[in-house]
């Protein structure tokens, strides 16, 4: 599949300057890197909810999840800087930095999750969550979802379905539906159980011991279904009673997101047995990392775990201080009114604007199908992409997602304010109209 929003060359009117940079990039970077937009942007500074091109035009950023508590924040911004100025060492010295941080990360978890191993990508999260798994269970059967994305490392592309046609799924690998309540099973729970379940005969009927289920918990990539909530609970007994284990990759959900908990896991009353997270953590700065049972770690342990960048002092100074801005800010509160407000607003639009089939999401992760028609549900593909890029044309950024690439993904800072979100929809109404 391709990328959905993707620039294309081809089709790209752009200035002489532009032109040389983005042939600058790709002689440089090579072709497996793709720009967003039929004009790409080129942004050099960030604030809040704002990103500032070089010409010093402002764009409201509805899309950005790794900046979460904002742009530059400052409090992030100094917690780095501050770091950065005493030491920058790894995880073979006591730092009490690291364990502070690990602590209060540590408390906004189920205490069942009782130890944190710090990575730099979510991907490198997936990875390690993949080989505790195996080694714990003896098994090597994992289960996706259809359109997942958990990560780049060879193991995880493998179990990245999202990724296309071009990058093989593994022989270990099953695949089952998101539980999409628009186009698929209303019962969406239901059948979300009854796919684990199939996935699990059809790995045992080849001979693969199951070892987990890996799961987004806001189902980003297939098309944002986090509407329906409480079926991960029977999902995770059905994977442990076949031996394997649960692991949420809150690489999307995570940090307050859905604006209802820490965690997107928490909205299905489940404690999974491990939990990847990453993106968000930072603030926009590179460290993720994997929360995990203690009791899961008999066989890594025997073995040692280490990474050389991953828990240094200046990423959990920054990491510490994301916590810090989201607890005092309030921002978990904030999310959930600012997104209500957003997704209320989103439903008013929907009876003015028949192209719009279905407004879904929870918190600051919220999709909007766009459909050509209401009965047979036609992807309305185009549409999709001429409102991502009327809406980048006046300055407000957003993305695209699912199978057709006709699902608006909306995805603001955790900051983003009524305010904002009134600029946005306002201007979506705009768009919308000039289809
Ligand atoms: N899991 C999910 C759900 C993701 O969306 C991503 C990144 N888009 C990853 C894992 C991988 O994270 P990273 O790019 O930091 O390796």
């Amino acid at each position: 599949m391709a990328m959905t929003n993707a620039f294309d060359a081809s089709r790209a009117t752009l200035t002489p300057k532009e032109k040389a940079l983005v042939e600058r990039r790709d002689r440089l970077l090579g072709p497996a890197y793709r720009l967003f937009y039929e004009q790409p942007v080129h942004m050099v500074r960030g604030e809040g909810v704002w990103l500032y091109d070089a010409d010093g035009q402002a764009y409201l950023d509805c899309y950005n999840n790794v900046p979460s508590v904002g742009h530059c924040h400052p409090q992030v911004v100094e917690a780095l800087r501050q770091q950065a100025g005493i030491l920058n060492t790894h995880t073979r010295y006591i730092h009490e930095i690291v364990l502070d941080y690990a602590e209060q990360l540590l408390s906004t978890f189920p205490e069942e999750l009782g130890h944190v191993m710090f990575t730099c990508t979510g991907s490198e999260a997936n990875d390690l969550a993949y080989r505790i798994a195996k080694y714990q269970t003896g098994g090597t059967g994992f289960i996706v979802t259809d359109l997942a994305y958990h990560g780049g490392t060879d193991v995880i592309a493998a179990l990245s379905p999202s990724l296309g046609i071009h990058v093989d799924l593994g022989e270990n690998v099953r695949t089952i539906p998101a539980p999409d309540g628009y186009r698929g099973d209303p019962e969406v729970g239901k059948a979300f159980v009854a796919n684990v379940r199939v996935a699990i005969a059809d790995m045992q009927r080849h001979g693969i011991k199951p070892a987990a289920l890996l799961i987004d918990s806001v189902f980003s990539s297939d098309g944002v279904f986090s509407d329906h909530a409480g079926f991960l609970r029977e999902a995770a007994e059905v994977i442990r009673e076949a031996g394997g284990l649960y692991i949420a990759d809150e690489v999307q959900s995570g940090f307050g997101r859905t604006g209802e908990h820490w965690w997107g896991f928490q909205r299905h009353s489940v404690i999974p047995d491990m939990v990847t997270i990453g993106k968000g953590m930072g603030g926009g700065h590179p460290i993720a990392g994997l929360v995990v049972r203690p009791e899961l770690m008999t066989e890594l342990g025997k073995s040692r775990y280490f990474n050389t960048f991953g828990g240094n002092p200046v990423s959990c100074a920054v990491g510490k201080a994301v916590l810090d801005v989201i607890e005092n800010e309030s921002l978990i509160e904030n999310v959930k009114q600012v997104g209500a407000y957003l997704k209320a607003g989103l439903h008013k639009l929907a009876k003015h604007h028949n192209v719009i089939g279905d407004v879904r999401g929870t918190g600051f992760f919220i999709g909007v199908e766009l459909v050509k028609d209401h009965s047979s549900l036609e992807p309305a593909t185009e549409e999709a992409n001429r409102v991502v890029n009327g809406l980048r044309q006046k300055h407000v950024l957003i993305s695209s997602a699912g199978p057709h690439a006709n699902i608006l993904k909306i995805r603001p800072p955790l900051t983003f304010t009524q305010q904002d979100a009134d600029l946005f929809l306002q201007t979506l109404d705009e768009v919308l109209a000039s289809l």
